[in-house]
């Protein structure tokens, strides 16, 4: 093959990990995203208020020491440093790591990570892939995309790193049997609630609760980011309440958060501004167990965190098990 073409659906950390390990290895990749932006669910959502623009991490809130670590080692050596990016905070959310370690955080928002990593690669931004097809076994793909159908190039490798069930949407009418096994995860939601109070809590910047509908509240006016005397705040439900709440208008699950807080006796002050978001997929219920699903007949590889657990450990995990069979087909 001359310089094969890879087409790598999903921009998020899985997605440009590949991408970061392949470049610069005669490879031609693209990736395509939906979103305005890259990096997914490390996600950061801007808010104009009082003058000022306020960042919530919505997502994931930062990352462990390990973590980042394991981010910078895909750097380049012409790249700036991840650390330049990186601050420490003081807590370390048990969730996230089993060592004691402290949050890394990003004050201009956690997606800065992805645009980091992308730096230097060819993205397609608000580029939804709605469809993938072969003339027959082991052809070249055809994407479809929703804003401008069809991709003009073709390309002799599909890498998916969506959400499982995105990625079976994508090859649904191609007979490849990772289709069924994309479709047999099931998702987990997320709800999260973004407010901005009078108050701001002392304390560290990731706090855990002990209730059945809150997880945990992330202060991000303490990520060095200027909020003047404003609390800004990421609530997060626990993933299972959100399941069971996942179509509740959110004006109601909002209400039913902010309660359960002043239960567990958190008081944020007046709420001056409040958003939900929720998030279809946060998670797999069951990961899939193997760091990714590889059809070598019709060159087709799916990774992403969900295939060995939720969490940026795994997405990197299945990045690499990906890469290393990306490079045994195009061989
Ligand atoms: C609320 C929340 C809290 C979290 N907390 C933690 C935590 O504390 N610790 C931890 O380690 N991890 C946490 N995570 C998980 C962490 O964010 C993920 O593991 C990691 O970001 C996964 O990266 P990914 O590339 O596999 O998937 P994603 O980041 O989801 O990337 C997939 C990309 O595919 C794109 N896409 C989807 N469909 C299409 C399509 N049809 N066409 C084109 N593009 C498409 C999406 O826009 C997205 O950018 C959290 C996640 C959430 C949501």
């Amino acid at each position: 093959m001359s310089q094969p073409k890879v087409a790598i659906v999903g921009a998020g950390l899985t997605g440009l990990s590949i991408a970061r390990q392949l470049s610069g290895q005669n490879i031609d990749i693209t990736l395509f995203d939906k979103s305005r932006g890259v990096s997914g669910r490390m996600a950061t959502r801007r808010v104009a208020l009082q003058r000022q623009t306020l960042r919530f991490d919505h997502g994931i809130p930062g990352l462990t020491s390990d973590q980042a670590a394991a981010v910078a080692a895909l750097a380049e050596p012409t790249d700036p440093p991840l650390d330049n990016l990186l601050s420490n905070v003081n807590h370390t959310p048990p969730d996230m790591a089993a060592a004691k370690q402290p949050l890394r955080t990003v004050a201009e928002g956690v997606n800065q990570i992805g645009k980091w990593l992308a730096g230097g690669l060819a993205v397609q931004l608000q580029s939804t892939v709605t469809s993938a097809d072969q003339q027959a076994e082991g052809a070249s793909w055809q994407l479809s995309l929703a804003e401008n159908a069809p991709y003009a190039d073709a390309f002799d490798l599909l890498v998916l790193t969506t959400p499982p069930h995105q990625a079976a949407n994508i090859v649904s009418t191609n007979r490849s049997p990772l289709v069924a096994e994309l479709t047999a995860l099931r998702p987990l939601g997320c709800w999260t609630a973004m407010c901005v109070t009078s108050r701001q809590l002392k304390g560290p910047t990731l706090i855990q609760c002990s209730g059945e509908v809150v997880e945990r509240i992330i202060c991000e006016h303490k990520k060095g980011r200027d909020c003047g005397n404003l609390g800004v705040y990421t609530v997060q439900a626990h993933r299972s309440w959100s399941q069971q709440q996942i179509d509740i208008e959110p004006e109601q699950v909002g209400a039913d958060m902010l309660r359960d807080l002043t239960t567990e006796g958190y008081d944020l002050g007046h709420i001056v501004h409040q958003q939900m978001h929720r998030w279809l997929y946060a998670g797999v219920q069951e990961p899939l167990g193997r760091p990714c699903l590889v059809d070598t007949s019709r060159k087709l590889i799916c990774a992403g965190d969900w295939c060995l657990g939720n969490d940026i450990d795994s997405a990197l995990s299945s990045a690499a098990a990906a890469v290393a069979e990306i490079r045994r087909m195009l061989d």
